[in-house]
Parts: structure tokens; sequence; C-alpha cells
């Protein structure tokens, strides 16, 4: 299956939202590919058309600061091959990519010399975490004590 063919796919059968189950050879790749009816903003930082500080690099994954920082350091890692909606589209045979989200996220803390100090991931999804950008994320929050977290108030 070509791009074109993927992205006529996805349009046929409304793939990615509300919760695509669909095999992951029919999700077009964000990096190579330009989406029209679901590209994200992640995609286009993907593939260098809006700037991003890019500070992590893999075959697989990409690490760049957030642009409205809620921590002193906060990064966003995102898949570089398969666009997934949220949390809850994350199909069994993903499980290995959310596992090296993480450990990108682990590796870098470790080589910016905070791991001992300590960090936070959180993955937002959908509308009670305030998810804004669909296209699966881990942020990374460290630098300064964190505090708690959960509902507002408590
Ligand atoms: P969410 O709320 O979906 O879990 O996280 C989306 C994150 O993307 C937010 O923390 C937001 O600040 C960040 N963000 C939104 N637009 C941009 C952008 O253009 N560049 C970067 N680097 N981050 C962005």
């Amino acid at each position: 299956m070509d791009d074109a063919d993927a992205v006529a796919a996805c349009h046929e059968a409304a793939l990615f939202f509300p919760n695509p189950r669909i095999p992951e050879s029919r999700i077009p790749n964000p990096e190579s590919t330009a989406m029209t009816q679901n590209d994200t903003l992640f995609g286009k930082i993907l593939r260098r058309e809006i700037p991003a500080t890019i500070v992590y690099e893999d075959d697989e994954v990409l690490g760049f600061k957030d642009i409205a920082p809620q921590a002193p350091v906060h990064v966003l890692f995102i898949p570089r091959h398969v666009l997934i909606p949220t949390m809850d589209d994350l199909l069994p045979e993903q499980a290995a990519l959310v596992g090296k989200l993480v450990l990108a996220a682990a590796e870098y803390a470790r080589r910016e010399g905070f791991a001992q100090d300590g960090y936070r991931v959180v993955i937002n999804c959908r509308e009670h975490a305030g998810q804004t950008v669909f296209h699966l994320h881990l942020h990374l929050l460290a630098g300064a004590p964190l505090g708690h977290f959960g509902v507002p108030g408590r």
C-alpha cells in the first residue's frame, strides 16, 4: 500500500477517531507522509515543517522541548513512524513502542544528569486529562520538586 492509499483508507474507515483498532501496517507514517485530515502539530515537527528544539532522537523516538514548559525541564517524546492519536488507541502489539518512549525519557534523564534527583512522566488521554495534541506523546517533567498531582484542589 502506498501513502495515498493509506490516507484514503484512513478517511474511508474513519480510522483515527474515536478509537481505531487497526493493524499497524495500515497506519500512515507521520514522519514521511503529509497527512491531510489526520495530520497533527507533532507530525509537522517530525517532518521539520515547523521548528522545535529537538533534544533526543533514536530510530523510533523523537524528543523535543515543550513550547509551554510546566517544569524547568519539560520534554515531549513521540513515536516517529506511527501515528497513534491517544493512549486508548494503542494496540497490544504496540506495547514495545510505549516501552521505547519510556526508555528514551529515562536515557535522556541520565544523560542530562537529573535521573538521581528524579522526574515524572505523564501521558494525557483525552478530555479529562487535558490532551490537546492527538498524537501519542509522553511528557517528561523534571528540574525541581514537582509536588503532588491528580484532581485539582485535593
Ligand atoms: P497534551 O496536553 O496533549 O498532553 O500535550 C501537548 C503539549 O504540546 C502541551 O504541553 C503543549 O505545551 C505542547 N505544544 C503545543 N504546541 C506546541 C508546539 O508548537 N511546539 C512544541 N514544542 N510544543 C507544543
